[in-house]
């Protein structure tokens, strides 16, 4: 059996809230409705590589508040088994997306904040040599994670999202990859310039692959001393909430089935294409079959 994917990351019960304009401070908004769906990187990522096709295991931390996530995550074909139920406060965010589409979130880890480095031990300590772990920046204990992965033999990817100047300077030397986007990039280097920060990231991860998702730019990449680069895939844009978490969960779906960086990308850039056509985070990923068919049409 292929290796697994093992996820230590954030579940976050997001509150969606729609509003004809961002309010200004000290203005009170009155929202058009409020939607309340599973979220979190940790989980949308998990949900996009199991969807994708990978075997996933996933740990984290909730509340009773965020119990339906990880029934969306069971749903999905994620093994929830490390994930505790058990905290008095579950994980939100806020998300404030006015009618011309740009937003404003606010995080409150809590209960992500409190998974302790014991669990995450005893997670990595189930992992097989060879296998990959798959971190965000919303994981608490993220650089001893990244030592743990490295001890254990597993292959690490991190998502340094979301964006902080803070992460360039943890111990990662050690990942197998690192996914982000253009602004986690700039907030990493201080490179505006995508292709800059790439070179400059690479010199963060010497062994391993890093790439920069451009949105509807596409993206890049540098693997094995090579540039990358890929197209987007043309799609009708509906809201591009979830790209990133599609992307990454597919792309780490491929790479734990086998298959070379370039073509995991290939794979992570359908993913993130097709997400972009459906409202929501987890509710927008796509299956493996819609994601191959939609990487044929390039191929051909
Ligand atoms: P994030 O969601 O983290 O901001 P991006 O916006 O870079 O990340 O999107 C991630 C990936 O999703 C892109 O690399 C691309 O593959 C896909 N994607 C995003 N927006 C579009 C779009 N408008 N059209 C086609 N693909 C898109």
């Amino acid at each position: 059996m292929s290796p697994s994917l093992h996820v230590v990351g954030s579940l976050m019960v997001d509150r969606v809230i729609r509003v004809a304009a961002l309010p200004r401070p000290g203005e009170t908004a009155v929202a058009r409705g409020v939607q309340v769906l599973p979220g979190g990187k940790g989980a949308n990522q998990a949900a996009a590589a199991a969807l994708a096709g990978a075997r996933v295991r996933m740990c984290g931390r909730t509340g009773a508040e965020g119990a339906f996530i990880v029934s969306a995550l069971a749903e999905r074909g994620v093994d929830v088994a490390a994930i505790r139920i058990d905290d008095p406060a579950a994980g939100n965010a806020v998300v404030l997306v006015e009618d011309g589409g740009q937003n404003a979130i606010v995080i409150a880890p809590e209960s992500n904040a409190r998974l302790s480095i014991d669990d995450v031990r005893a997670f990595v300590a189930g992992a097989s040599a060879g296998d990959a772990l798959l971190l965000q920046n919303e994981c608490a204990h993220l650089e001893a994670t990244v030592e743990l992965a490295a001890r254990a033999g597993l292959r690490t990817w991190l998502n340094a999202a979301p964006a902080d100047a803070a992460v360039a300077s943890l111990g990662i030397e050690t990942l197998a990859g690192l996914i982000v986007n253009e602004t986690e990039a700039e907030a990493m280097t201080g490179l505006a310039d995508p292709r800059r920060a790439l070179g400059e990231l690479a010199l963060h991860v010497p062994g391993g692959t890093v790439v920069v998702t451009l949105g509807a730019g596409g993206a890049i990449a540098w693997s094995r001393g090579s540039l990358l680069e890929f197209r987007a895939h043309r799609v009708n844009v509906v809201d591009t909430v979830g790209c990133g978490d599609a992307f990454v969960g597919a792309m780490l779906a491929a790479i734990v089935g086998g298959a070379p960086v370039e073509r995991a990308i290939r794979f992570g850039n359908a993913a993130g294409a097709l997400a972009a056509t459906r409202p929501g985070a987890m509710p927008s990923l796509p299956s493996r079959a819609e994601i191959e068919a939609l990487v044929a049409v390039l191929d051909a």
